[in-house]
This record gives structure tokens, sequence and C-alpha cells, in this order.
């Protein structure tokens, strides 16, 4: 079996109103889909976090190597591309255009041996994960208070147990936008918090004692990424729980804020961090640091998916009665094609969403919606 060609599918929706996360604005969604063909026909589907564009050129790139190898060789190809552009790339987009290519090798493997990912990966350890709601992103021309707590009690009453919410924005409008929302969504609903790296370690420490009182599961990017040392002082300076890892790439770049406690819970993206390939070595450091992994989710039906085969395999700890269950990050703003590329949408059913049993990441791709959606200008 060898690889014969690689494409990527560059897809864009313009929105008619945009929204804002601490650290990024968005006035479009844009998302870049993997293509591996083999000489047999077998296809393969990843995707990649982050900058749809660059994403796409270095997985062009990386195709000069791809090309040939056998696709069932997975570690042998991660360690190939890593090799290619490490002295360049050890972390960044080098690494978020490699875990697209690895999620599409994996899907690759699964559909030549008719099973799927997670059994792949060492077995399904669970068929359905419970779901949070993502969103809350501050929009042009609202009330962010109002706006958020009519949007989180909408998840609420959807049948979501757990939401998250955007601070990081300005911190005494943030306290009011989770006062708010805790208020609308009742006492029972989980309630996370994240700052999109928006603060500093004084600003988030004040705001982690303050929404304390507001019953918050977890504090997510309080501050940049680079600045573990502030992390560090974030978690012991006030009491919620810290997480963070969507930033940070490959066993390497997740090791310092495990070892050292910078975090609660790490949050390995599967587009983002090398893929399955890397994520389950992020698993294996974290579990032997007792960190608890939740994946970031953020992207089409296929990263969706990836994430759901991932989740499938996370293994409980043997020793616990009450394990703690992973739960997937369900990202609730607008964007047109996230289920129209593939022709069975990955929805919830109040709050519960079942991981797909077909080979591979148990997904087909819908190829008129690659199309519908095609990124028109370039
Ligand atoms: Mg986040």
């Amino acid at each position: 079996m060898k690889i014969a060609s690689v494409r990527t599918h560059l897809l864009e929706h313009r929105l008619e109103t945009a929204f804002e996360s601490a650290s990024m604005r968005f006035d479009r969604r844009s998302h870049v889909l993997v293509e591996v063909i083999c000489e047999d026909g077998t296809t393969g589907w990843g995707e990649c976090l982050g900058p749809a564009r660059a994403n796409a050129a270095i997985v062009e790139t990386y195709a000069n190597w791809l090309i040939g190898q056998n696709p069932l060789e997975t570690e042998k190809i991660w360690a190939l591309l890593y090799n290619a552009l490490r002295d360049q790339g050890q972390r960044g987009l080098t690494i978020t255009a490699l875990s697209g290519i690895d999620i599409a090798l994996w899907d690759i493997k699964g559909k030549h041996f008719g099973v799927s990912v997670a059994t792949l990966l060492g077995g399904r350890f669970r068929e359905n994960v419970r779901a949070y709601a993502t969103g809350s992103f501050k929009r042009d021309g609202v009330d962010r208070v109002e706006d958020n707590a009519i949007e989180m009690a909408g998840h609420r009453d959807a049948g979501f147990h757990a939401c998250k919410i955007k601070i990081g924005f300005e911190p005494d409008e943030d306290l009011r936008v989770i006062r708010a929302v805790r208020e609308a969504i009742g006492p029972n609903m989980r309630l996370m918090i994240d700052a999109n790296h928006g603060y500093d370690a004084i600003e988030a420490v004040r705001v982690g004692k303050q929404a304390a009182d507001y019953g918050i599961d977890w504090f997510e990017e309080p501050v940049a990424p680079e600045q573990l040392s502030s992390y560090r002082e974030v978690r012991k300076s006030q009491p919620i729980q810290i997480a963070a890892g969507e930033t940070w790439h490959t066993r390497w770049g997740m090791r310092e804020p495990v070892e050292t406690r910078a975090i609660d819970i790490i949050q390995p993206d599967i587009c983002g961090c090398g893929g399955f390939s890397e994520a389950k070595k992020i698993a294996d450091l974290a579990s032997v640091h007792g960190i608890r992994v939740i994946p970031h989710v953020w992207g089409t039906a296929v990263q969706i998916a990836a994430a759901l085969q991932f989740m499938a395999a996370m293994v409980p700890d043997p020793a616990r009665t009450r394990p703690v269950e992973p739960i997937l990050e369900f990202d609730r703003t607008h964007n047109p094609f996230r289920q129209a590329v593939v022709t069975s949408p990955i929805e919830h059913d109040k709050g519960i969403v079942t991981i797909p049993r077909g080979p591979g990441l148990g997904i087909e791709i819908d190829r008129a919606a690659l199309k519908e959606f095609r990124m028109r200008d370039i």
C-alpha cells in the first residue's frame, strides 16, 4: 500500500455578524481539510487547526516526503515529516499541518483494517460522551452580559449539562457576564470560563478569586501560553482549576506545563498537537502525573470525529471505581459547513454525542459541500 497523492480542501464562509474572543476576531469561518489518497483508491481525511491557507501550504510541502510511503506506518511517517521541517518547525503551523496528515493516515489505517481509529488506538472504552456547549463570543453592537446569558440558557434548554463562556476582555465586565450567565442557567449546569489568554497574572488572579463564587469548573487559558511561570502563579493564587493546551504542540510542548503542574487539565487539540500519534503520547504523559485530559475542539465534523475517536480510547484509571469521563467540546457558533462536510452530521441528543463506529474516523465526506464552501479568492 502506497500514498499516491495529497490534496488540501480550503473552506470558507463569510459571517454576517463578526464575533471575537479575547485573542482573535472572526469575520469568516475558514478551515482546511486534508485528503490523502492511496494507490489502491483508499482515501483518508484529516483537518488542521489554525490558519487554513498557511496550513495548506505546509501540508503541500510535506507531500514531497509523503508520496510513495506506506500509509499504515503512521509512527514512521510522523518521524519522517517532523524531522523534515524540524530545524525551523518544532511547534506551530508545522505541527498543525502534520496533525491533519496524521489524522488522515489513521483514517486510512482504520479503513484498511475495517475498524475504527479508537479500536486501533487500543479500544473503545465508551460509545458516547457528554458534550459541553462552547459559545458566548463577543458580538458587535450587542450587550455582552444579556447576550451571553440568553445564549447559555438556550444551551441548557437544549439539554447540555455544561457550557463554556468567553472572558479575557475587561475584568469587571467579564465578572458581570459570569454572574449573569450563572443566574440564567441556574445552579446545576456546569460552567467553565475561557480567557483565551487575554489577562496578565494580576487580572487572572483577581477574576479567578471573584468568579469562584459562581461555581466555575475550570478557568481556561488565563494568561499567555508562553508564560508558564504566570500559569503556576495563577494556579496557586486563586481557587479555580486551570486548563490549557490548545496552543501547545507535541509531547515536548506539553511536557513542562504537565511536569511542573502549571495546569490541572491539559487540552490537546488532535488537529493541532500532532494528530493521534502525538495525542496518545501526551495523554500517557498526563497520566504519569495525574493530570486530567480534555481535548480541545474547534473545527468541522472531521475534527469532531477525530476528537471522538480519541476520546473513545481514553483509558480510565482502573484503580478508580468512579473514573472521570472525558467531555466533548461542542462549538455552537455559526459555521454552516461544520456538519455539511459529512454525509451524516455529528449532532448531540440532549447533550450526548454518539461516537461513530464505522472504519477509520467513521465519517463520509460530502464532496458537494466541499465545492459549495470552497474558498473563492485564491
Ligand atoms: Mg479555549
